[in-house]
């Protein structure tokens, strides 16, 4: 009997595997992917926030991430609403370097791809996690106690809690019939990374345009990787284009702002979706990551909510384990939902909110945004959101994402 299987051993699944094994839980992992073979290209970066990092070092991931860790050492946002009819609408830069530590950074910058090849490969070197790739689940059925996982394969699985990492369409969130609201955005995000010609100092800047934004992401080697907000179509058009048409368009609209860019590797778009599931838990199954929520990427958000579930649900479930209880009882689920979800809600919304209020030219909401930005002097969305995020000393935050001694 397993006290978590995890369907998904995306950046969630993977991570929630390798910290529940270290905290002595019995883990199963299943996912679709053969982690043998080459992952499909993913030109995303994350911004990996001090909690999140602090989670990834307990998970054992630090020394395989730390060489391609670029620090983010501050966050610039222009409203650049006339960008393209002269200077800025307004402009102002700032720095919310975390509290408690006068050295520290707000986090890192990390590659996807990098990412993922580091969990796969913690995943591989773990005698502790029983791991099923590439495997599909199928269904789960209710037993006294537990409930019994089946994959496609035939294998069955008997546990006392059945968790979705697995996604934005989470085949475990629809089998356990868990409706889910939210809207489709009708843009895609274009995502290169590209060579700079300024130095990027560590610094993330982000142009707001009526499109929506656009922003240039540190990375290491003065290159920097972009997420530039169109609508959908033009995104995966542009993605489709010879490489030095997308950097002439590129440099012909934002070289004022970002100075000259020179593509430097894969090109792709990514549909931009809020989805948001009605619960987070269900009986004897928990959802964690996209598959609880699907937000707005434009303030770097996602994944770090994904880790706080991830950090919350180990400690739950640690908690009962230690207690002689069960990982899965109604109000072990119950405390990880009271915990995890108004956070994740709020910050969904709040995106949305933002996307609404910057990513448009309408005269109604004019007001509304020199008032946000007047407002906003000290805490531009992107860099406000990133800062609490940041903050490793939050309220609430699970224990395996505080400084280590706080
Ligand atoms: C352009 C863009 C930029 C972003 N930038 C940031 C950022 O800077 N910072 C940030 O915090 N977040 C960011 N995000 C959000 C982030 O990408 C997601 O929140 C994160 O990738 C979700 O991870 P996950 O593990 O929950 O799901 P996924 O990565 O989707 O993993 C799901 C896993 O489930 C598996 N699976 C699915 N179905 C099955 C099945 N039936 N059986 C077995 N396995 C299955 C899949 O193979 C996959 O491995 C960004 C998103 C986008 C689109």
């Amino acid at each position: 009997m397993f006290d978590l299987v995890i369907i998904g051993a995306g950046p969630t699944g993977g991570t929630l595997a390798l910290a529940c094994a270290s905290l002595g839980l019995r883990v199963a992992l299943v996912d679709a992917r053969d982690p043998k073979a080459s992952p499909p290209r993913d030109t995303r970066n994350f911004a990996i926030v001090r909690g999140s990092w602090n989670l990834l070092v307990f998970s054992g991931l630090e020394e395989a991430l730390r060489p391609h860790a670029e620090p983010l050492n501050g966050l610039e946002a222009i409203d650049g609403a006339r960008h393209w009819l002269g200077a800025p609408s307004a402009c102002f830069t700032g720095f919310d370097l975390p509290e408690t530590a006068e050295d520290a950074t707000l986090g890192v910058m990390l590659e996807a791809e990098h990412l993922q090849a580091a969990i796969d490969a913690a995943l591989a070197a773990s005698d502790q996690i029983q791991h099923h790739a590439p495997a599909r689940f199928d269904s789960y059925e209710h037993a006294p106690g537990h409930v019994i996982v089946h994959l496609e394969d035939e294998t069955e699985l008997p546990t006392r809690l059945l968790v979705g990492c697995d996604g934005l369409h989470s085949p475990v969130r629809q089998a356990a019939g868990i409706p889910t609201e939210g809207r489709n955005y009708g843009k895609s995000v274009f995502a290169a990374d590209v060579q700079l010609s300024r130095p990027h100092d560590g610094i993330a800047r982000q142009l707001f345009t009526p499109e929506g934004p656009f922003a240039t992401l540190p990375l290491s080697g003065n290159r920097a990787n972009l997420a530039w907000y169109m609508k959908t179509g033009a995104a995966e058009a542009l993605a489709e284009r010879p490489v030095e048409e997308i950097t002439a368009e590129l440099n012909a609209r934002f070289a004022a702002f970002a100075g000259d860019m020179r593509i430097d590797g894969p090109v792709r778009a990514y549909p931009l979706i809020l989805q948001v599931a009605a619960s987070m838990i269900s009986e004897r199954v928990a959802l964690v990551g996209d598959a609880a929520r699907r937000i707005n990427p434009l303030a770097g958000q996602g994944l770090n909510l994904g880790f706080k579930d991830v950090a919350a649900l180990a400690e739950v479930c640690a908690d009962q384990i230690r207690a002689g209880l069960d990982p899965g009882d109604v109000l072990a689920l119950e405390r990880y939902q009271s915990w995890r979800r108004p956070d994740g809600l709020a910050t969904a919304l709040g995106m949305d909110l933002i996307d609404r209020v910057f990513s448009n030219d309408n005269a109604i909401l004019k007001p509304l945004r020199g008032l946000a930005l007047a407002v906003a002097n000290r805490a531009t969305p992107l860099r406000s959101a990133l800062a609490r995020q940041a903050s490793a000393a939050q309220d609430h935050l699970p224990s395996l994402m505080q400084d280590p001694g706080s």
